[in-house]
């Protein structure tokens, strides 16, 4: 086995024979610590069947502890300073593929297809760069991906935002947009002083599970995002008068609205934030015939 990149001597040797400087905008925060390391990707159960998707390998650090565990690793860096770098640092392992792009616009599917055609247990792994943890997050789970899950790391805030359960001040749309797809935990939280360099927010490890089945079927999931959303405007109105205000042409509709509430068995008097995501679904199968037909 190899001497971790991870430790704080060696990130600063790597750093220093490619002089290298850490971009903020692109959220680089380095891990240095091998023990947190380890225990991220204990999280993610990954066998030699597995492979492991990371997003912004930096110089590796976590990259090389996915490639010990996984069968192969597929990793998307923006920065492509750090190519040369990845090139050096992880040249004692075979099973890596370091894509250079944006993993915004990166057709993943298609890089799944192409790379990991060979593997039926995919899990993405990520310490995430967080000014983009979000629109990242959502991407992948979106996209519908063949992945099992995955363990992320972002800013604490985010992560608890997104494992928030109903009727706390947590709880919103993000937590429904992505505990519809996945189970949400917060399995690590992680402190500063293991990042080079150190974060301005406390971190925490989330760990997402594919739901065997998902938790309500909708006839159609963009719009029971935009029933969430609508829903969560201004978080102290009732349900009603944040659907009326949010939807299109929704003040003419109070009375299909009222209905619909009716229909779900929710009432109007309640606030977004005390409805489960089943209830996010029924409603937005019954406003459906009222605003997508
Ligand atoms: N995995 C490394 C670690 O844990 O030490 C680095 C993590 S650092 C928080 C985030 C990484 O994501 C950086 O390497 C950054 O260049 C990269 N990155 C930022 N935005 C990206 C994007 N849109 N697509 C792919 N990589 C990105």
């Amino acid at each position: 086995m190899h001497k971790d990149i991870a430790t704080p001597l060696r990130t600063q040797e790597i750093l220093k024979k490619y002089g290298f400087s850490f971009k903020k905008s692109l959220g680089q925060n380095f891990l240095i610590d091998p023990n947190i390391l380890r225990n991220i990707v204990s999280y993610a159960d990954l066998t030699k069947e597995s492979a492991a998707i990371e997003v912004g390998p930096g110089i590796g650090a976590l990259t090389e502890h996915l490639a010990r565990d996984a069968g192969k690793v597929v990793s998307f860096e923006i920065d492509q300073r750090l190519l040369p770098v990845l090139e050096d640092t992880l040249s004692p392992y075979d099973n890596i593929k370091i894509v250079h792009s944006d993993v915004l616009k990166a057709d993943v599917a298609n890089i799944i297809k192409e790379e990991l055609s060979d593997f039926e247990d995919i899990m993405v792994v990520a310490n995430l760069p967080y000014y983009v943890t979000t629109p990242i997050l959502l991407k992948l789970l979106m996209e519908n991906l063949p992945i099992r899950g995955m363990v992320v790391m972002m800013q604490k805030e985010v992560a608890d935002r997104i494992s928030a359960v109903p009727g706390t001040k947590a709880y919103g749309s993000l937590s429904i947009a992505v505990q519809y797809y996945m189970k949400a935990e917060v399995v690590m939280t992680v402190p500063k002083t293991v990042f080079m360099p150190q974060p301005n927010v406390d971190s925490a490890v989330l760990r997402l599970t594919r739901h065997a089945e998902p938790p309500v079927e909708v006839i159609d999931e963009s719009f029971l995002f935009e029933v969430t959303r609508s829903s969560f405007a201004q978080r102290r109105k009732t349900i009603l008068n944040n659907l009326q205000s949010q939807l299109p042409n929704g003040k003419a509709k109070k009375e299909q609205i009222l209905i619909a509430l009716t229909e779900a068995n929710i009432d109007p008097t309640r606030r977004g934030e005390t409805l489960s995501i089943v209830e996010f679904g029924l409603l937005a199968d019954a406003l459906y015939p009222y605003f997508k037909k």
